[in-house]
């Protein structure tokens, strides 16, 4: 497991509760269920052959695609179009350290079947250095396996 970047584990919590960075939190408990989210999203990284600093990097291109098209919905792959909608403020990684990250978030849909996956800034970064793509009931929990059967990531993408 990544374990990057992880100083202070009791704040590290604390950091993630609603109402300290962000209104609802990170849906994330307590260390054990942490570490439970970490290692299931690992695996099931291992199982697609698939790094989460791959599935953060094209995550990340789509995030750009959509703020550089400034709030208009852009086509970002086949049948996929993101929108990003902008939000005031910035929020800093649960981590430290990070940097902070703006508040916005990318909606992207498959038009196929107008399911909709939600994300920011912040679970970019997340993902991609932390391996963490929040917990059960979030606003902005993602699926590895399902992000990566949406977006069509190849493992020698990564
Ligand atoms: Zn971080």
């Amino acid at each position: 497991m990544d374990m990057d970047g992880m100083p202070d584990e009791d704040s590290l919590i604390e950091r993630m509760a609603p109402g300290v960075l962000s209104r609802d939190g990170f849906h994330c408990a307590d260390r054990r269920q942490l570490d439970a989210i970490l290692q299931a999203d690992a695996a099931a990284e291992r199982a697609s052959a698939l790094t989460h600093e791959a599935i953060g990097r094209r995550l990340e291109q789509i995030l750009q695609a959509a703020v550089a098209a400034l709030g208009r919905p852009v086509e970002v792959a086949g049948a996929l179009t993101a929108c990003y909608h902008e939000s005031m403020g910035r929020i800093p990684c649960p981590w430290g350290e990070c940097g902070l990250f703006a508040k916005g978030e990318v909606e992207l849909t498959d038009t196929r079947n107008n399911k909709t996956v939600r994300f920011t800034p912040l679970s970019v970064h997340m993902i991609y250095r932390h391996g963490f793509y929040q917990g059960p009931g979030s606003r902005y929990r993602i699926e590895p396996t399902e992000i990566v059967e949406l977006l069509d990531i190849k493992p020698d993408e990564g």
